[in-house]
């Protein structure tokens, strides 16, 4: 690629507006332009980078046995209120009108699509297991984009999503995309964690957040210098263990209580419709367990929902923790961060409650009221919002070490949440019809790039690793007025570019200082500059990383950058 006429407008001044190091760099060397708030321009330069990260993750999600597909930005509002999360997701979500009123999402996220899809053309255990995925633009309203893409409103997302006939099925799908993830972000050169992103408090299920440690994260995780133990601090895993068995459950259904209602009561009691009705937080405070009805933008009346749930309300969750937990990953109900003195927060297992037991669901459309001992137990074991560094590791080895990180990938078992709502069954080896067991696993692959530049620069610019950097060569002929310059020069960027290098070639009428900084700024693992030894055939090889350099002959060139 010739560089003079090549779209890579570089700043010599750091942008006031950007605040960490990636985005300033991203700015000063061209790689990205924005449009609008939280909205960007890959230019050339920066779309290579993406296009290098956008491989590697396709790379290893189809070793892993995943299939690639293409599923629209653009969904209709109906799969929505299907999932239940129209309302659920809050001002997130991207929402648009087409000329004949109906109501769109542009898609920040695709449970509900890939479900519908998988449901209407998957039917039997002998499909299954099945791992799609796609590399995807999303769209979300962030409350406050910042950062450039690191986060951004509408970003480059790979979204996964494992469908599995049985729960230890899942765990191997769970590995096999956890596995993959450890070699897509090894392969981008990121010195990463994965940490538990909350454990137990989701009713048994998994999910890891894979977190690249660096000091402009946004997220605080807790780690141990001597095992593997890692979880993000907002965190403070409990486990809720449902005490109830299936035959209780049953009994329960059937028996008339005074609290029993319909959905249609409760809705209108809460005067809400029925959608609206979505998820709870459970919270401890002082060992006491407090349920806490959380609709989405709406003020719940708290007297009416302990009136409703036989439980005692102490604090609401704020309209900030209410959004926070909205904000959590698709399809992920809490935790959130909770008021003063309140320990712990969960969730799932108040939603199996009013799910499953109170039957806000179509089989079994009444509520019970929920006792809160007699009907599930809570059972704390690590509450790392109280730790501090230096104490001992929760799991007993090592010592507890604070670090920020970047969330750059999100592993989750599902369940199968959205497979019961939107009915995708599969006929299990007896001719049981059963819902199918899912997981969800997505990377930011733009805020990947982001990070990879917070964790590989100095002082000068970018400082790439090989695999992810746009080019592999830059070529600097530092006089193009100097026949001999530019004819080697040429003669060099021929036979690099026969050899398969990706070479960027400074064919630019400047000043040598001007590119040179240009080189460092852009940082690509190898300059050669062709200067005053060019009509000896000899040029200087210069590596970004350590800043050795080495003249060479034109004969030698390749044999050493091989
Ligand atoms: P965050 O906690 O940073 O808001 P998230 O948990 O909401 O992220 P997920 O729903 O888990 O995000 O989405 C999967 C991945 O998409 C994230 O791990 C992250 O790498 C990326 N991502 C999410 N939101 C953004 C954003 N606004 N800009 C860029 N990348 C994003
Ligand atoms: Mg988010
Ligand atoms: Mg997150
Ligand atoms: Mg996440």
């Amino acid at each position: 690629m010739k560089q003079n006429t090549y779209l890579a407008p570089t700043l010599r001044d750091i942008p006031s507006d950007a605040e960490v190091k990636s985005h300033q760099l991203m700015l000063r060397a061209g790689l990205i332009r924005q449009s609008t708030s939280g909205v960007y321009s890959f230019l050339p330069l920066g779309l290579k980078v993406l296009k290098k990260v956008e491989n590697i993750i396709r790379e290893e999600m189809n070793r892993a046995g995943a299939q690639e597909l293409l599923m629209p930005a653009i969904q209709q509002a109906e799969l929505w209120q299907e999932s239940g999360r129209w309302e659920a997701y809050g001002p997130e979500l991207m929402r648009l009108n087409d000329r004949h009123g109906r109501q769109f999402a542009l898609g920040p996220t695709h449970e509900e699509v890939i479900t519908t899809l998988v449901r209407d053309d998957v039917h039997s255990y002998k499909k299954l297991p099945m791992t799609l995925y796609q590399i995807q633009n999303k769209f979300r309203d962030e409350r406050r984009p910042r950062f450039g893409v690191l986060r951004s409103r509408e970003f480059l997302m790979k979204d996964a999503y494992s469908f599995d006939a049985t729960a230890e099925g899942l765990d191997v799908s769970y590995e096999k995309m956890y596995d993959a993830y450890n070699k897509i972000f090894t392969r981008c050169g990121l010195d990463f964690r994965a940490v538990v992103a909350d454990s137990g408090a989701i009713g048994g299920k998994e999910t890891h957040e894979f977190m690249v440690l660096t000091e402009v994260g946004e997220d605080t995780i807790a780690y141990s210098d001597q095992s593997d133990f890692a979880a993000n601090i907002e965190i403070a895993p409990v486990k809720v263990t449902y005490t109830k068995s299936d035959e209780t459950l049953r009994e329960l259904e059937s028996v008339e209580t005074p609290g029993k209602k319909t959905i249609e009561d409760v809705s209108s009691f809460l005067n809400v419709t029925k959608d609206k009705l979505i998820k709870s937080v459970l919270f401890i405070v002082d060992d006491e367990p407090v349920l806490v009805l959380v609709r989405g933008d709406h003020e719940v009346n708290d007297v009416k929902v302990k009136h409703l749930f036989d439980a005692q309300i102490v604090e609401m969750a704020t309209e900030e923790e209410t959004k926070n937990w909205m904000n959590c990953i698709p399809g992920y109900v809490g935790p959130v961060k909770v008021p003063k003195g309140v320990k712990v927060v969960a969730d799932h297992a108040v939603e199996a409650i009013v799910n499953g037991v109170c039957g806000a669901n179509e089989e079994n459309k009444h509520f019970i009221n929920v006792n809160v001992e007699r009907d599930f137990s809570v059972e704390q074991f690590a509450d790392l919002r109280n730790i501090q560094e230096g104490d001992p590791s929760p799991d007993g080895k090592g010592t507890i070490r604070f670090k920020e990180g970047i969330e750059v990938g999100h592993v989750f078992k599902l369940g199968t949440k959205y497979s019961e709502a939107m009915g995708a069954n599969f006929l299990d080896e007896n001719g049981k019809n059963k819902p199918m067991i899912m997981g969800c696993y997505g990377i930011g692959v733009s805020r990947t790039v982001a990070a990879i530049i917070e964790q590989h620069h100095d002082d000068d610019g970018i400082v790439w690793p090989a695999t992810v950097s746009p080019f592999d060569i830059h070529l600097v002929p530092v006089n193009m007025k100097q026949e001999d310059q530019k004819n080697l020069a040429e003669e060099l960027y021929d036979q690099l570019g026969e050899e398969r290098f990706e070479v960027l070639f400074d064919d630019r009428p400047e000043r040598p200082g001007v590119k040179f900084k240009d080189a460092d700024l852009f940082g690509f693992p190898i300059r050669i500059t062709v200067g005053k030894k060019a009509s000896e055939g000899i040029v200087e090889l210069k590596v970004r990383k350590t800043g050795e350099t080495l003249e060479i002959h034109k004969d030698n060139l390749l044999d050493t950058i091989k």
